[in-house]
């Protein structure tokens, strides 16, 4: 699943293609907005929001914003005209071209074009962007602090307390911490310098295309505990366990070193 620094770039890409451009065509492909048809309408920017993407367009008197969200599969790619797509036609989910690009969104999770001045409506609810000009690490740990018997990973995924962590970097946060992504977390020792070290995380990848959290670009020494289950841990050579967790009906995959991240309890 894209995390935050995956959306970012993505929010780049589309700004660098788009910006200022006028739409000669567009063309939805999902049952909501089937006729929408934005040609003629001139692009002001792309921006993301945690995990979100908008795509702000202007289209005579309409202000409107298309709010898309990679989801699981989602990508947005950028073509010229006519060239050929990489992924298949069925896949595309809305297609915006200007004179000189195609910008196509492929298997996007959401696609829906909203009024601009009603943009809280869709991203509203979330916390702090980590990646954000407004990101506010005070208020970000409060959120998180809300509810302190909560599990660390579920808080850290929950885009509400802070936006762009996903199951990747909460397995990071949770092994560079030392603390087992199930410990409570009001019983996390600091969580102001977790916190601080997911900002550099993605900071420092936003502009990689290849994602590293140990420093080391070569597959499989990329991250310390994601997708490693079984690999000996790079700190302790314990192995990497995988298990899931979640509330329940949401459980995703969580990886640790049992031996680098001893469960911790709240003392309160
Ligand atoms: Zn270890």
């Amino acid at each position: 699943m894209p995390e935050g620094d995956t959306v970012y770039r993505t929010a780049r890409l589309l700004d660098r293609t788009l910006r200022g451009q006028v739409l000669v065509a567009s063309d939805f492909r999902v049952p909501q907005h089937a006729t929408a048809d934005l040609s003629g309408g001139t692009v002001v920017e792309t921006v993301s929001r945690g995990k979100h993407l908008l795509t702000r367009i202007d289209l005579r008197d309409d202000r409107w914003t298309l709010h898309t969200h990679l989801k699981m599969e989602g990508s947005w790619k950028a073509f010229r005209p006519g060239q050929r797509w990489p992924r298949s036609a069925h896949q595309a989910r809305v297609v915006l071209e200007t004179g000189t690009a195609v910008a196509v969104g492929f298997s996007l999770g959401i696609v829906e074009l909203v009024d601009r001045a009603a943009e809280a409506d869709v991203v509203g609810h979330l916390g702090p962007d980590l990646l954000g000009p407004d990101w506010d690490e005070d208020v970000a740990l409060a959120n998180l602090a809300r509810e302190p018997g909560r599990q660390l990973r579920d808080a850290l995924l929950d885009q509400r307390n802070l936006a762009g962590i996903g199951t990747m970097y909460a397995a990071e946060l949770c092994f560079t911490s030392g603390v087992d992504p199930a410990t409570p977390v009001g019983a996390v020792p600091d969580l102001r310098r977790l916190v601080r070290r997911g900002r550099q995380m993605l900071v420092l990848n936003k502009e990689r295309a290849v994602q590293s959290t140990t420093g080391d670009l070569r597959e499989r020494e990329r991250m310390w505990v994601f997708r490693r289950d079984r690999s000996p841990c790079r700190r302790c050579g314990t192995p990497i366990e995988v298990t899931q967790l979640g509330p329940a009906g949401r459980e995703r995959a969580s990886y640790w070193c049992p031996s680098c991240q001893p469960v911790l309890v709240s003392s309160g």
